[in-house]
């Protein structure tokens, strides 16, 4: 059975889907194609956060760096997602504590705290300009689920000596959020939100102005590991490097065998809405927070710079779209605001993600001179971004922060990579099926 090709199904002419992230862009930044046979010392495959970061870091420590992206930079999850540059891991330190005792959770939580510090200083050092936002609020759906969330508070501050964080009451939510359907929640002020095209761009931009080759529309085919590893392109060209980046998350397909049976892509989907005039979206979402739910397939939401909701939500399981996909984020955005009953929607747009079986990341030494990071979880906009420089330090001979992400226990999905599906999706569909009861 031959897969499908993940870089095409959905987005057949490999441009960056009609997103408000695209129609927000001043300008789209395009790099030419690779042409010609190519030797280099570094070689990054794909251009999204995990691959640009690695490659600036790289470059900006002297490395000869060349980035390979099949289609345009930014045009995977990076370009995409949600823009909620979140705190910790896709586990809640309690968890991490429990499998990994706390000394490990405490070096987990750092990580979490680099990564979002990593971002920031991106944006500072390159003058980025990406709309960043302080102040997320995890909101939950019952009462167990607020006490737990207020435990997780508390310990965040007393175990972490995070202070940036604050408990809500429902009474104190509904000043905030103007819905009915949360119970409680709180508000992490050292969270954000942003724009992650524009970010995506900016770093592929400062990237290039650190001398990084960017080439767009140059598919990696096959890779022959080695001393010097080739790299066969789909316009038959190859490239020779010394080292290599696998950094293609969710649109891997079967590119690498090894992580492909551990990193599962997944699709998830967002709509903007109109601008909202008169006042209306301040009157149901203050002080400019985006908000991300703790349903298993959360809805996460916040507010653009010119006053419209941007709503994410649903997942599908298949390796297709809906056709819908307008309709399938509207109905949970009216579950949530059905004030926006008849609020235009202007933009609705999927994008794929990719999953570990235990939703920790995937940090991997292939090969002695190919690495790879990618199976975030949904957790990926901060992490990723770390993930570019931990990889970098490997390279340049500071393998602590790899190591440490690279022992995370990261079992395969059952069956091999083509006939792993069935399987995923009767667990996703179980625990979505979950979120309806609660
Ligand atoms: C709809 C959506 C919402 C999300 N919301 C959030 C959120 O709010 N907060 C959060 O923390 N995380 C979120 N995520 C996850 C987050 O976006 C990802 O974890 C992160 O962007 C991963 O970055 P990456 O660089 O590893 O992968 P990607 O950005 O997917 O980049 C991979 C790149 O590799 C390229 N590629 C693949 N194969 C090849 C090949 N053979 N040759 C050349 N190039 C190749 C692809 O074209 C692609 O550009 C969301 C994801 C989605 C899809």
């Amino acid at each position: 059975m031959s897969k499908i090709d993940l870089l095409k199904v959905n987005d057949p002419n490999g441009e960056l889907p009609n997103s408000y992230y695209k129609y927000s862009l001043k300008k789209e930044i395009k790099y030419s194609t690779l042409g010609k046979n190519y030797k280099t010392q570094i070689c990054i495959i794909g251009a999204g956060f995990t691959g640009l970061s690695a490659g600036l870091c790289l470059a900006e420590s002297g490395f000869e760096v060349i980035i390979l992206e099949a289609n345009k930079v930014g045009f995977g999850a990076s370009g995409r997602n949600g823009g909620q540059v979140g705190s910790g891991q896709r586990w809640n330190q309690e968890k991490i504590e429990k499998h990994f005792g706390f000394n490990k959770a405490k070096k987990f939580w750092e990580i979490s705290q680099d990564a979002k510090k990593e971002v920031k200083s991106r944006i500072k050092l390159h003058n980025i300009d990406c709309d960043f936002s302080p102040g997320i609020i995890n909101t939950t759906i019952n009462k167990n689920d607020t006490n737990n969330l207020f435990d997780e508070v508390n310990s965040l501050k007393r175990k972490y000596q995070y202070t940036k964080i604050q408990k809500l009451s429902s009474s104190e939510l509904s000043k905030i959020i103007d819905t009915e359907i949360y119970d409680g929640g709180c508000l992490d002020l050292g969270a954000g939100h942003f724009n992650p095209l524009k970010f995506v761009q900016g770093l592929g931009d400062a990237a290039k102005k650190n001398n990084v080759q960017i080439f767009e529309n140059c598919c990696v085919e096959r890779i022959d590991y080695g001393n010097k590893n080739t790299l066969v392109l789909s316009n038959g060209y190859i490239v020779i490097s010394d080292y290599i980046v696998i950094a293609c998350n969710g649109y891997l397909g079967n590119l690498e065998p090894h992580i492909s049976s551990r990193v599962m892509p997944i699709n998830n989907f967002i709509l903007t809405t109109e601008v909202l005039k008169n006042n209306l979206l301040n009157s149901f979402l203050k002080n400019n927070y985006a908000v991300a739910d703790n349903k298993f397939v959360p809805n996460y939401f916040r507010p653009s710079p010119d006053k419209r909701l941007i709503f994410g939500g649903g997942e599908n399981y298949t390796y297709r779209f809906p056709k819908d996909i307008k309709r399938l984020v509207r109905k949970k955005m009216i579950k949530v605001y059905p004030q926006l009953k008849n609020t235009k929607i202007d933009f609705a747009w999927g994008g794929t993600l990719a999953v570990t079986r235990n939703r920790l990341p995937y940090f991997a030494k292939i090969q002695p001179n190919v690495f790879s990071a990618s199976g975030y979880s949904g957790h990926g906009v901060a992490l990723s971004v770390l993930a570019g420089r931990i990889i970098a330090e490997l390279i340049k001979g500071d393998s602590k922060r790899f190591d440490f992400m690279n022992n995370i226990p990261i079992k395969p999905f059952p069956g091999n990579s083509n006939f792993q599906w069935p399987l995923l999706v009767l667990g996703m569909l179980w625990y979505s099926l979950r979120d309806r009861f609660k």
